[in-house]
């Protein structure tokens, strides 16, 4: 029998424990584990780097949620991306990545992976035509997110599969910014979901962490050799952190969604918010393919004020229940100027984000409080 997407994220991986009964599975911080006889292994239980029972745990409930064949979880987003590249990609072969990909991904291919000898195009994914212009026949993967950051970009992932597919390349989801509650890539046609797991799916801002899910029992496979083979693991901690936050993972999704909604609404009339960036708005280019593919729009909104550069650095400092922070996706509300903070570092090249945005993410507070918030902030 097939449960529901609540009870999965509540369930999946998580049978209490069989010999004490413990409803919540338990942090197994081991290192090793006691064989009965040499090559005996508990349930294949030999070293913490192979498996951890909390890892498999987290692994089960991200493979479940995602509809997936394998699940793997990561000591970071970054690190799940770098065993992805490694497993699909060898010297001399090619990927088609984002034009506004997350800075660290777009770090991880142009400073890192090219230097291996795999080489990179950037290509707008709302532009199904440039996206297919932009492969190549040794290109092993079209690398997408939607919504993207921070300008909340939306990409069709089933027309991007069958052009990837058609090309003989597997398609890449990014799917950090909607967590699957809101958005299952592998259902459109995807080979592999990534998430910085630090974000929606941790959810409260505690834990560092990245998962790869592949819809392919052999990929999937031949990305838990190099999880192992690499090492960057996520620790017992860790993933016991993120599988207690993705228990709430439906209740937060929805509300950060309505907090936002309303939010985005707000700033819209506000006559000092010259545009707003938000999927759920009927005035965003992608709304009608994030109404296909999203159950909801997410807590991610970005805003464009009138009077420049430093009249959004001055929203951002005067906000005060909006923390002044990067990263996103926690329950606690955070606003930042991405130009000067979290996209700092793609100034002046074909990524620079617009001098005057301010982004926010959403939390799960009182709403009236949040909005209060950003009037006086906005002044
Ligand atoms: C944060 C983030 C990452 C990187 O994840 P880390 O956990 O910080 O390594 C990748 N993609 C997106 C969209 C992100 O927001």
């Amino acid at each position: 029998m097939t449960h529901g997407f609540d009870t999965l994220a509540i369930h999946a991986g998580q049978e209490p424990d069989p010999r004490t009964g413990a409803v919540v599975v338990p942090i197994y911080q081991t290192s090793t584990y006691k064989q009965d006889g040499v090559g005996g292994l508990r349930e294949g239980y030999e070293y913490s780097r192979s498996a951890n029972p909390t890892r498999t745990a987290l692994e089960e409930c991200l493979q479940a949620l995602e509809g997936g064949q394998r699940g793997l979880a990561f000591a970071s987003g970054l690190a799940a991306e770098d065993a992805l590249i490694r497993t699909v990609c060898k010297p001399g072969d090619h990927v088609v990545i984002p034009d506004d990909a997350y800075g660290g991904t777009f770090r991880l291919f142009a400073k890192v992976a090219e230097r291996w000898g795999i080489s990179w195009t950037s290509a707008k994914l709302s532009d199904v035509a440039a996206v297919r212009a932009a492969i190549r026949p040794e290109t092993k993967i079209v690398w997408v997110e939607t919504p993207t950051n921070p300008l909340l970009g939306i990409a069709d992932i089933a027309a991007l599969a069958g052009v990837a597919h058609e090309g003989g390349a597997k398609l890449v989801v990014d799917n950090t910014f909607a967590s699957p509650y809101l958005q299952q890539p592998l259902s459109h046609g995807a080979d592999v979901v990534v998430h910085s797991t630090t974000k929606y799916v941790g959810g409260h801002s505690d834990v560092v962490g990245g998962a790869l899910i592949a819809a392919d029992a052999g990929l999937g496979e031949e990305l838990a050799y190099h999880q192992n083979a690499m090492g960057a693991v996520a620790g017992p901690f860790d993933a016991w952190l993120t599988l207690r936050g993705i228990k709430t993972l439906a209740v937060r999704m929805e509300r950060h969604s309505d907090n936002a909604e309303r939010i985005a609404e707000y700033l819209v009339r506000h006559p000092k918010v010259h545009t707003v960036y938000y999927p759920g708005l009927p005035e965003h280019p992608g709304h009608e393919i994030a109404a296909k593919q999203m159950h909801r729009f997410g807590g991610m909104i970005s805003f464009r004020v009138q009077g420049g550069e430093q009249a959004a650095v001055e929203v951002c400092n005067r906000a005060t229940l909006f923390t002044l922070g990067e990263s996103l996706g926690g329950v606690e509300s955070l606003i930042e100027h991405p130009g000067r903070m979290t996209h700092a570092s793609v100034a002046g090249t074909s990524l620079e984000v617009p001098a005057d945005l301010v982004r926010l993410s959403v939390g799960i507070e009182t709403v009236d409080d949040l909005l209060a918030d950003l009037a006086e902030a906005l002044g």
